[in-house]
């Protein structure tokens, strides 16, 4: 669904991502785990074209992803992201910040975006909290909320970077519950993640990032008890 070929990015003298080649298929889960500035919130970022690459190609369903314009915003609604911080609108209602894309974007009728955004609320636990405003809501319940935001779209892909991490332990578990069912109704999805757990239970996949480039992918099975790269080993052992 997502394959990123020979991918490779520069910020100034930095390269960043370094020849990536990485294919997610349409259902799969892909988490991405490597330690701090290895490129991963950048690697997600490109795939929604938030930034821009120097060479190599990325295609969602075998097409190029488009520059500017229309094209451009459609992607933006095909490729869902979830941010560590929940950047939802604080002057709109829980309801409004999930319908206004679908309205906006999609063209829906008002009716049928607030029908859609109350079976999403629902489905993500706080249908009940539709006609409060963000500030009103916990961590945990906002990032929720996120989630149902995105998912409005009815995106091809969810973009998850780091979106337990601003969380209080508490609240951690609340969304990724979301996220590991979502992943159950067959989702296709890439999460950057410290969560362990999470990349353990719900990934089809790990992979391993290290200074832009791709290090080791694997099953989480043999990433976390037999990694292969002296980088992986070193960092599970300061993670685990
Ligand atoms: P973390 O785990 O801390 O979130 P990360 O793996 O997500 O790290 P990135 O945010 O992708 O890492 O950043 C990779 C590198 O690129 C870092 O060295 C960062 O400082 C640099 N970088 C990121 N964004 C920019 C930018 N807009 N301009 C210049 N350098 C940047
Ligand atoms: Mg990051």
């Amino acid at each position: 669904l997502v394959v990123l070929d020979h991918v490779d990015k520069h910020f100034g003298s930095l390269h960043v991502l370094q020849d990536i080649e990485l294919t997610v298929n349409r259902g799969e889960v892909v988490v991405v785990i490597g330690p701090s500035g290895s490129g991963k919130s950048t690697l997600c970022r490109t795939i929604n074209r938030l930034e821009t690459i120097d060479d190599g190609s990325i295609t969602l369903d075998g097409e190029p992803l488009p520059a500017e314009g229309k094209a451009l915003a459609r992607l933006r609604a095909e490729v869902g992201m979830v941010f560590q911080s929940f950047n939802l609108f604080a002057h709109k209602t829980i309801l409004e910040n999930v319908t206004l894309g679908p309205t906006k974007v999609r063209g829906m009728k008002k009716a049928e975006a607030d029908k859609l955004a109350k079976e999403l609320l629902d489905r993500v636990g706080v249908g009940h909290q539709a006609d409060k405003y963000p500030a009103q809501l916990s961590g945990g319940q906002q990032q929720r909320v996120a989630i149902a935001r995105a998912l409005a779209m009815q995106p091809k892909v969810m973009l998850f970077d780091e979106p337990t991490s601003a969380l209080d332990p508490e609240m951690i578990k609340e969304v990724l519950d979301v996220m590991v069912d979502l992943a159950k109704q067959g989702m296709t999805m890439v999460v950057v993640t410290h969560e362990m757990g999470f990349a353990r239970t719900a990934a089809d996949r790990v992979v391993f990032m290290a200074d832009g480039a791709i290090v080791e992918e694997n099953t989480p099975e043999e990433f976390f008890t037999n990694p292969q790269s002296a980088r992986a080993q070193d960092f599970l052992g300061k993670i685990l």
